[in-house]
């Protein structure tokens, strides 16, 4: 099942210049550390953080005769990944050696993939926040190792080196210059990072460095399908310094540009305390790193039948729950893509809206509350939807109370905050704090006419045509029944009393 895909063009991001208007061009290259305990070719661990160098074998420490031996649940997560991108899958693949000097790469090279990667050509389809949809190319995705991290911080006047990192596998997943603004740029990450989590093959916390960004951008004039020099922005660790990133360094283009200059093509570094890219260094060319067969490694071979072992273990995906929470709920593109961004929360709504009994309840109403209520109250505290004080169950049997006329919306509200703080069931606290809605016409009546019979004044001026009394009227009943009486009724019933409505 696909997402429906919405043929409008998106609202341009023009950038309007001195002799025209520009579009900006953008590519993303992403660094995915997959999930896995051991590392590519080492069965050192591969956990995030420990003490420096306590995660590091021989081999990852390049001593000399060591040799990498390959760590197939790393390939099996990269090909799960592919199938997730709806990617064409290579059943032959090669690993290289990419030749470059670092202090924290031991090897003197990174093994790589290069002509031969792991995954070809893919699809992501971007949820943009008009409700729209829109589709970004993949290109490639191959499996490659990570490099150590040099410390700079830890000594006067000695860099330290801290090779736990070294060896871990990354799956560099590399777009089609698809994107024409910042926002695609931020959703099309988002997105990915969605997909990862879902197939769990990457964690997707950028903060601790599991998913980079290196932005590939460059601009043309509007109309135009030229594609000039890019610059590539490196390692940038949060999709709004993605977006910022883009944005400053698509108008350096347009002011090199308009000033009869030419951008040179190189490697920059955003920083985002000042809001601008800086040059770091000129961009290689592929050439540079001198790719050849890594001898040491055989290359990976797959039959269909480990792939399509692989795709049978294949989640249900964002895009496929989307289109059924739109089919099945009634929801819109827009509401369905905000619940399945997260598989928790998109199976927590699903529990609210599909009640245990089976009884399907109103499926916008309880988007409505998930969405609005309830992510609305984690935010506020900081919390995960697994730390939810309200559990679907309830949320759900509150939905209920409501439609069933029990409790009024309105008081709905106030439930709702006492299950936040204690946790409860909602029939529990109606029924304690009787909160139940007064539906039964005769208590009502019996309440205006008590309140009438304490105020013939009031009657004989309502009744004199100063029908704005109504109000205070409606107001006194309520406060008669402490505000559990169904507003509407009280409304209708004085108004007949008072004989203002045609019998
Ligand atoms: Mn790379």
């Amino acid at each position: 099942m696909d997402a429906p895909m919405d043929d409008t063009p998106a609202p341009a991001y023009v950038i309007r210049g001195d002799t025209g208007d520009w579009e900006v061009v953008i590519g993303l290259e992403v660094h995915a550390q997959v999930v896995s305990q051991a590392k590519l070719f080492s069965g050192a661990s591969a956990t995030f953080g420990g003490a420096p160098n306590s995660h590091v074998s021989l081999v990852d420490a390049a001593m000399p005769g060591m040799l990498p031996v390959i760590n197939r649940v790393c390939v099996e997560q990269a090909v799960r990944t592919g199938l997730g991108l709806r990617a064409h899958i290579n059943h032959r693949s090669v690993f290289a050696r990419k030749n470059y000097f670092y202090a924290d790469l031991p090897q003197g090279y990174q093994i790589s993939q290069y002509e031969l990667p792991v995954v070809g050509e893919g699809t992501v389809i971007l949820d943009m926040p008009d409700g729209s949809s829109r589709a970004v190319g993949i290109e490639r995705l191959h499996m490659e190792q990570d490099a150590g991290k040099s410390m700079h911080d830890q000594h006067p006047t000695k860099s330290f080196i801290d090779l736990n990192r070294a060896g871990v596998a990354l799956m560099e997943i590399v777009s089609k210059p698809d994107m024409r603004s910042p926002e695609e740029a931020g959703a099309y990450l988002r997105k990915l990072r969605s997909i990862l989590r879902y197939l769990g093959t990457c964690d997707g916390n950028m903060e601790e460095g599991s998913m980079r960004a290196d932005v590939n951008v460059s601009v043309r004039p509007v109309g135009s399908t030229e594609l000039r020099t890019r610059c590539e922005v490196k390692n940038v660790n949060s999709v709004r310094f993605v977006m910022q990133a883009i944005e400053v360094e698509a108008a350096r283009h347009v002011e090199i540009w308009e000033a009869g200059r030419e951008v040179t093509q190189e490697t920059r570094l955003f920083d985002p305390g000042r809001g601008e890219t800086r040059s770091m260094r000129g961009k290689e060319e592929a050439h540079d790193y001198r790719y050849f067969p890594d001898p040491d490694l055989l290359p990976l071979e797959f039959d269909d039948a480990f792939v399509e072992g692989i795709r049978a273990t294949l989640p249900e995906l964002p895009d496929d729950k989307k289109a059924r929470f739109i089919q099945d709920f009634g929801l819109t593109p827009y509401d369905a893509s905000v619940l399945v961004v997260d598989r928790r929360e998109a199976d927590f709504f699903e529990a609210v809206a599909q009640g245990s009994d089976g009884r399907r309840r109103d499926g916008k109403t309880a988007a409505n509350w998930v969405i609005s209520t309830l992510f609305g109250t984690l935010n506020k505290r900081g919390l995960g939807i697994d730390e939810s004080p309200v559990s679907a169950e309830n949320l759900g049997k509150l939905i209920d109370l409501i439609a069933d006329d029990t409790i009024s919306g309105r008081i709905a509200k106030d439930v709702y905050e006492i299950m936040v703080e204690t946790g409860e069931a909602p029939d529990r606290i109606v029924e304690e704090r009787g909160l139940k809605q007064v539906t039964d016409t005769g208590a009502i009546e019996a309440a205006i006419d008590a309140v009438m019979a304490a105020n013939p004044d009031k009657v004989e001026q309502v009744r004199g045509g100063k029908e704005k009394l109504l109000g205070w009227f409606v107001g006194q009943v309520m406060k008669q029944t402490q505000g559990k009486a169904n507003p509407g009724m009280v409304n209708e019933l004085l108004r007949k009393k008072m004989g203002l409505l045609d019998a």
